[in-house]
């Protein structure tokens, strides 16, 4: 029989999250052993729940999803207005509910947007590191990723130099992800202007993934880089699945602005995507407005005494104490990337060294390689886990580094 293969298309694609390390733990799990995980942002695997009114609505409006069957290819009219209402809020202005785009997470429209966009060869600024879709999406698409450095000594900030230097005529947009997922930085509003400044100069779209915009610290501010233009085009992502706990939801938005006059033709390619897929969920759609208009119960898990907040605190101060490692602490998300001293931990594969920790201390994390880092110095930790679990798999990952040193 002639063998079945994947295509050529994947060959460039990856996305470590879900790759081989985790099929290890599952493994491992089933072979009856207790794996602490450190891996994913999956907010519901730790008990944090999505707001009771969400639920509730959720339930009560089954019956009309079902009725309502598919819908509008972009959505319903009620959520993308409350979607429109709140880029108002967040100070981006001229947007219609025809600028407005639901879709089954923010994934499927980061995909799309790609998709949308990219011929061969054409190349887009994605942060390094990066929430990998972004550099998975754009291969798929055709294009090629060129990655700019986040700078780890000025709080994970992008390095606008690099930014410049790595603009070619090939270049059509800037992905910037702000709250940032793995670095947990938070950009200031000065950095962005620098941004939008870069992208006005040499006419880039700017790709504004802000998942993470209500999961801030310390009374920290968002800024919607969008706000900040109207001679750019902005494409904004975001969605339930981390504000709202409500990630099976499937539910996320996209929101066109700024520029969009010389963009009529990429709107018409969103648009033939979006019907292509008929239409996002519908329960998930209608979960929508009750999560922007209800109470934002995320506030009580990142002030200065919730469950983010401790979590994050913990996480943080017990990997600051482990020798040659260091680690900025995250302004925002659920994430943070601590740096791994290469001359005490000479490592040449983190992903072996993924492997070999989830061996020797049944701790999983995700190596920096797996977000397009580029050296093998860095891993991912999420800190969902509550601090009793977090105590004892920083403990562990300490045991296992001290080990390591030693060989
Ligand atoms: N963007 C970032 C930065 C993320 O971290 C994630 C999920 O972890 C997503 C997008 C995908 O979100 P969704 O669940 O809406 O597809």
């Amino acid at each position: 029989m002639k063998t079945i293969e994947k295509s050529q298309k994947l060959s460039n694609v990856c996305y470590d999250i879900r790759g081989p390390v985790l099929d290890r733990a599952r493994q491992m799990e089933e072979e009856g052993h207790r794996i602490i995980k450190l891996n994913i942002g999956n907010l519901a695997a730790f008990g944090f729940e999505p707001p009771e009114e969400i639920v509730q609505d959720m339930i009560r409006n089954l019956p009309s999803a079902v009725a309502a069957g598919y819908t509008d290819s972009k959505g319903l009219f009620a959520p993308r207005k409350a979607v429109m209402h709140y880029t108002q809020e967040k100070g981006i202005a001229g947007v219609h509910v025809d600028d407005v785009y639901l879709g089954n997470g923010a994934s499927e429209l980061i995909v799309m947007a790609m998709n949308g966009l990219l011929n061969d060869g054409d190349e887009v600024l994605v942060p390094m590191p990066d929430y990998p879709l972004w550099t998975a999406a754009a291969t798929l698409s055709g294009g090629k990723a060129v990655h700019y450095v986040c700078d780890e000594q000025s709080d994970w900030y992008p390095d606008i130099a690099d930014i410049k230097r790595k603009i070619s005529d090939r270049t059509k947009a800037i992905v910037v992800i702000n709250p940032n997922n793995p670095t947990g930085a938070l950009y200031p509003k000065e950095v962005l202007e620098q941004i939008v400044e870069v992208a006005r100069q040499h006419q880039l779209i700017v790709f504004a993934d802000e998942i993470y915009d209500k999961t801030l610290y310390d009374g920290n501010v968002h800024t919607s880089i969008a706000s900040l233009a109207d001679d750019v085009l902005f494409v904004t992502m975001n969605g339930l699945s981390k504000n709202y706990r409500s990630c099976g939801y499937r539910s996320g938005w996209m929101v066109v602005s700024g520029e969009k006059r010389h963009a009529r033709d990429y709107i018409e390619g969103l648009n033939m995507l979006a019907s292509m897929r008929l239409c996002a969920n519908t329960p998930g759609q209608l979960a929508i407005q009750t999560a922007l208009g209800g109470y934002q119960s995320i506030k009580d898990l990142v002030g200065p005494t919730g469950r983010l907040t401790r979590q994050r605190d913990t996480a943080w101060k017990l990997l600051s104490e482990i020798p040659g490692v260091s680690v900025v602490k995250p302004k925002a998300a659920l994430y943070m990337f601590p740096r791994l001293d290469p001359k005490m931990y000479p490592i040449a594969d983190d992903q072996q060294f993924a492997y070999e920790l989830l061996d020797q201390e049944r701790v999983l994390i995700v190596q920096g390689t797996g977000f397009n880092w580029k050296d093998p110095d860095h891993f991912r930790l999420v800190f969902l886990q509550d601090t009793d679990n977090l105590t004892e798999s920083v403990n562990r990952i300490a045991r296992f580094l001290d080990g390591y040193r030693r060989r």
